[in-house]
């Protein structure tokens, strides 16, 4: 995956090349316009973080209901074995 992203300045609008994930002053190359970054991420990587976030959260629903599904039945098993005796 690349590991810089290009962003345009905001004077000039040349393409400036930034790694990824930085955040702080940048000079533009052209026309020399300092301006901040906040931290830069392509929009894919940010998509992917949160799809990666979305799919952990599914995984602990789904986790959440196996738990359900499995324990509850041998639980009310135990108890209805219980109350027979
Ligand atoms: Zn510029």
């Amino acid at each position: 995956m690349e590991n810089k992203i290009k962003i345009s300045c905001q004077n000039c609008s040349k393409l400036l090349a930034v790694p990824k994930g930085f955040s702080g002053k940048i000079a533009c190359v052209q026309c020399h316009q300092v301006m901040d970054v906040d931290e830069v991420w392509p929009a894919e990587d940010w998509m992917e973080k949160r799809l990666k976030s979305i799919d952990e959260g599914i995984r602990e629903i789904s986790s959440a209901i196996w738990m359900v599904f499995f324990f509850l039945p041998i639980f009310i098993g135990v108890i209805i074995a219980l109350l027979l005796i």
